[in-house]
């Protein structure tokens, strides 16, 4: 038993796990509640290895690049793709909305609404000061993702150009670092390998993570709340489902790679993904997923998924043009032009400013709705059913990160497609 278990691939294991948490929740109910704490302590494990990873990942990624040049045209890549793709997410969620008005019609009246989160107060020079990571321990100490990027970014930064000059001096130089900085990369290479193999045992419990996560999900949502609001859930999903078998099968047919490959190599992301509802931890699982499966260098893999996870979010665009078109269409608000730009503009530096935590999407909405005049009840009424939403939004978000990352490394020769179009035997 303990060896057929292990010896069966981890993402079989996985999905096993997803389909046999949904029955267990549906037959359940909200019972299932009780089971919530496995889920809860995997969730808090895999968070445990955020700030580690991202730091020591980051720094790696920056130093292993090798020089600065190198390095903007890996970033520019990855940044403009993380770019154009949000924007068409978000005109596919704002067509979609149009198109098929998920509000229009409905009776907001006997409808239980969830909790109404708190409208993030949207301020541009706010964000900007929040990104520079003023302490850089409390930035860690609060697992703040944006300014830590930041920080370790800057750390990799100072490494290389130090290890310019060491390199150009010669270790017997007079005043000269005598090797100590190339120490120092080597050091931040060997953290992230070890934070890997700590991933690697924390995977092992995926599974019961999942399995118990799904079952409460189904067992108190039950399928009524999902039905309630049927049609916007499944405007959500069908966005989401395009985003992935258009545009990323797409950007991939263009990167020429095999796209079972792709992703079977990430069903562990995906699953964990939908499972946890949070793209930052999910991120430990993307990372191993891009590196082990689809064949992508280490230094390429970390900065851009590092970097994506957090600042790339396709599904919850998407979801916050369509929800905002929900608003409006349930409150009677009528929307011009003008309108709909200024939701793909609010929407894309929404998504980007969107904390990858359940329901960071939805604490963005407050401030495009305030901006377009949709009531903030609005937010109330979604709430309800937004895990079952969220689950498919960061799958995407998760998807997406790793379709740019294959695709700018298949720019950059940074990949080795065989190991990829091999993922079946992981
Ligand atoms: N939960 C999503 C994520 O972590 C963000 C969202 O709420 O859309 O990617």
């Amino acid at each position: 038993m303990f060896k057929a278990w292990f010896a069966t691939p981890l993402w079989a294991r996985v999905l096993l796990a997803l389909i046999l948490g949904a029955v267990t929740g549906y037959l359940w109910g909200p019972g299932a509640e009780s089971i919530k704490i496995v889920g809860d302590l995997f969730i808090d494990f895999i968070k445990m290895l955020i700030v580690p990873l991202i730091f020591l990942s980051l720094v790696s990624g920056v130093t292993a690049i090798g020089d600065l040049g190198k390095l903007g045209s890996v970033g520019w890549r990855a940044i403009l793709l993380f770019v154009v793709t949000g924007q068409i997410a978000v005109w596919l969620g704002l067509g979609l909305g149009t198109f098929f008005a998920p509000g229009i019609g409905l009776d907001t009246s006997g409808i239980e609404m969830g909790p109404v989160p708190e409208p993030a107060p949207f301020e541009w020079r706010e964000m900007l000061r929040s990104m520079i990571p003023v302490s850089p321990v409390k930035v860690m100490a609060d697992v703040n993702v944006l300014p830590l990027i930041v920080f370790s970014l800057l750390v990799g930064i100072g490494i290389l150009l130090a290890k310019r000059d060491e390199d150009n001096e010669g270790p017997d130089t007079p005043g000269a670092t005598r090797g100590a900085v190339g120490a120092v990369a080597r050091a931040f290479d060997a953290g992230a390998v070890i934070f890997q193999k700590i991933t690697m045992v924390i995977m092992e419990l995926t599974p019961f993570g999942v399995f118990a996560l799904i079952a409460w999900v189904v067992g108190t949502l039950g399928l009524d709340a999902v039905a309630a609001l049927g049609k916007l859930v499944a405007l959500n999903y069908a966005g989401c489902v395009l985003i992935i078998v258009v545009m990323y099968v797409f950007i991939l047919a263009l990167s020429r790679v095999s796209i079972i490959g792709f992703f079977r190599g990430m069903i562990d992301a995906i699953a964990v993904a939908y499972s946890t509802a949070s793209s930052s931890a999910t991120l430990p699982v993307t990372l191993r997923c891009t590196q082990r499966n689809l064949g992508v260098t280490r230094p390429t893999s970390s900065f851009i998924v590092s970097l994506g996870s957090t600042i790339n979010m396709d599904g919850t665009a998407m979801y916050l043009g369509l929800a905002t078109l929900f608003g409006a269409q349930i409150f009677g608000v009528d929307l011009s032009w003008a309108d709909y730009g200024m939701i793909a503009l609010l929407a894309t530096v929404g998504s980007i400013g969107a904390a990858g935590i359940p329901g960071g999407g939805l604490v963005m909405m407050g401030a495009i709705f305030t901006a377009v005049g949709v009531p903030l009840e609005t937010i109330a009424f979604v709430a309800g059913v937004d895990r079952i939403m969220d689950m498919m939004r960061t799958a995407t978000n998760v998807t997406g990160d790793a379709t740019v990352t294959v695709a700018t490394a298949t720019m950059l020769g940074e990949i080795d497609k065989e190991e990829l179009a091999s993922a079946d035997d992981v």
